[in-house]
């Protein structure tokens, strides 16, 4: 312990999912966080926010530090007692200088470790359905790199081998050199019919494949227009690609989504429509904010007791509710004489979280059901409900619960605040006609969302709009849009399965 170390972290493919465990623990755990380009963003965010990020990658061409400087840095910063973790694309030993570095360190007497990543022949090969070895097909497989396969500069490659290599081969930054490679193998001997594949980010919602023999594959890969990053597959192992096409034939896959919810809550529809193969853009319009006067949500929580309801509509109302609680000193057992109603199972999962569970959670799941379950499950008449909100909160939940009798205690427990920052990606698309989707998961978020983006640049082009259910319809329709899908079961579940089952019959038919 205590013991400064470089981490040589291999990121993976380009996918965050493909880190590994012991890459996102050190990476938890770092104080500086060195890296280069075609590095998973979402990555950076796994290192604590107030750790040193220095980029150090190319950019068009030129390097934004040389490789001594590089070693200089993680030098420097080690000897200064910091966790360095040098976050490499794929394996940081295959390719990417990361045995240079290891030397580096070696010959400064830093301490270092290698967490190994998948690097880019597996994952790309993989997700372009292309098993790199295969009973009868192919007992071996070489990662090359197609840099040094320039007219004048490959003496390291030995092509009459290469172009007599039973096995598979891989190419690694061959891609502006993809014509001389496959010249050079077949004058060597290697048949013009061999099956040959070029992927361009490969295991990416990105993923480009252009295929054919070793003959064809330059041009259709001109055609296809593919460019770097790609790698390049050779042999007989590629004609199961027709077959095992599975990566491509996921239902959302190629399709850009934008996800307008505040980014606490994006990450699960995001999680959800990216499993299904699509491309997310995370675009919040609103941040969660803690409301000004926090003393009515307070004085509600000391006296969390003499409450007979307490009704939670969103995450973020448990999670102020609980913070208010712990302000008091009081925990889960303040609330012993309380019943607790949820609008749905994203709020109850959240409470399950601090050990409570919700008694009762509407069918479905709307502030409307939510009063009237309320409503017949018990006599409201002089019962005191204590339901903490958001400062945008529309009054319809209180008016149908004080109707019925209740004595309704409503506390602001946090506010929605605009930021239009997020938006620009979106924007971007929207003008290029590029988005497939936008979903909206309340109507608060149409507001918001339609606040930052002129309704009109939305009608403009061609993108659809899902919508989780009514009140949030009649919020997309009434700024003069159409909803192309409603889900039928209003959660980000049933939001992500009405887009998926409107893709899968638009791919059927
Ligand atoms: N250390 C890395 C390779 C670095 S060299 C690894 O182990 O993967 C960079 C080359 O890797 C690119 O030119 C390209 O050939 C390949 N590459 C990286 N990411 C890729 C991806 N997602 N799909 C296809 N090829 C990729």
């Amino acid at each position: 312990m205590g013991v400064a170390r470089v981490y040589l972290v291999g990121a993976g493919p380009g996918d965050p999912g493909l880190l590994t465990l012991r890459g996102r623990d050190v990476l938890g755990r770092a104080d500086v966080v060195v890296y280069d380009a075609l590095i998973a963003e979402p990555l950076l965010d796994l290192a604590p926010g107030g750790a040193e990020r220095v980029y150090v990658g190319k950019r068009s061409g030129r390097h934004a530090m040389s490789q001594d400087g590089i070693n200089q840095l993680l030098i420097d910063r080690a000897r200064a007692g910091k966790t360095v973790v040098r976050l490499k694309g794929g394996d940081p030993f295959i390719f990417g200088r990361g045995g240079e570095e290891a030397l580096a360190m070696a010959a400064a007497g830093v301490r270092f470790e290698v967490v190994p990543g998948v690097t880019a022949a597996t994952a790309a090969a993989a997700c372009a359905g292309i098993p790199l070895t295969h009973r009868g097909l192919a007992g071996s497989v070489a990662l090359i790199t197609g840099h040094q396969a320039a007219e004048d500069g490959d003496a390291e490659l030995d092509w009459p081998s290469l172009a007599s290599w039973r096995g598979t081969l891989a190419f690694y930054m061959g891609v502006a050199n993809l014509a001389g490679i496959c010249r050079k193998l077949i004058a060597h001997g290697l048949p013009a019919d061999t099956p040959a594949a070029v992927i361009h980010w490969g295991a990416t919602p990105r993923q480009k494949v252009a295929s054919g023999t070793v003959e064809s594959l330059p041009a259709r890969a001109e055609e296809a227009k593919i460019a770097p990053p790609a790698l390049i597959v050779i042999g007989n192992v590629v004609a199961l690609r027709e077959k095992l096409r599975w990566f491509e034939s996921r239902p959302l896959f190629g399709k850009r989504i934008a996800v307008t919810r505040a980014r606490p809550q994006a990450s699960e529809l995001a999680a959800l429509l990216e499993a299904a193969g699509a491309e997310v853009i995370t675009c919040p319009t609103i941040r969660i904010a803690p409301t000004d006067d926090p003393q009515p949500l307070k004085q509600a929580a000391a006296e969390i007791g003499t409450f007979d309801w307490l009704v939670l509509t969103s995450v973020n109302g448990v999670d102020a509710l609980w913070t208010a609680l712990q302000s008091h000193g009081l925990d889960a057992r303040a609330l012993a004489g309380c019943r607790i109603a949820v609008v749905g199972p994203a709020t109850a999962e959240r409470l399950a979280v601090f050990g409570l569970r919700a008694d009762l959670q509407p069918q479905t799941y709307t502030t409307a059901a939510l009063a009237e379950e309320l409503r017949s499950a018990c006599k409201l008449k002089g019962k005191r409900v204590l339901c903490p909100r958001s400062d945008a909160a529309p009054p319809d939940l209180s008016d149908a619960l004080a109707a019925a009798g209740a004595q309704v205690t409503e506390v602001v427990a946090y506010r929605t605040v605009p930021d239009h920052s997020g938006a620009r990606p979106v924007l971007e698309m929207l003008e290029a006609d590029g988005l497939h989707w936008l979903t909206f998961t309340s109507s608060s978020t149409v507001t918001n969302f339609l606040a930052a983006v002129d309704a009109r640049r939305v009608a403009r082009s061609s993108v659809r709009i899902a919508s989780i259910g009514p009140v949030t319809s009649r919020a997309i329709r009434s700024a003069g849009l159409s909803v192309a899908v409603e889900a039928e079961n209003h959660t980000v579940h049933g939001l992500a399965e009405a887009i998926i089952a409107v893709e899968s019959s638009r791919k059927d038919g």
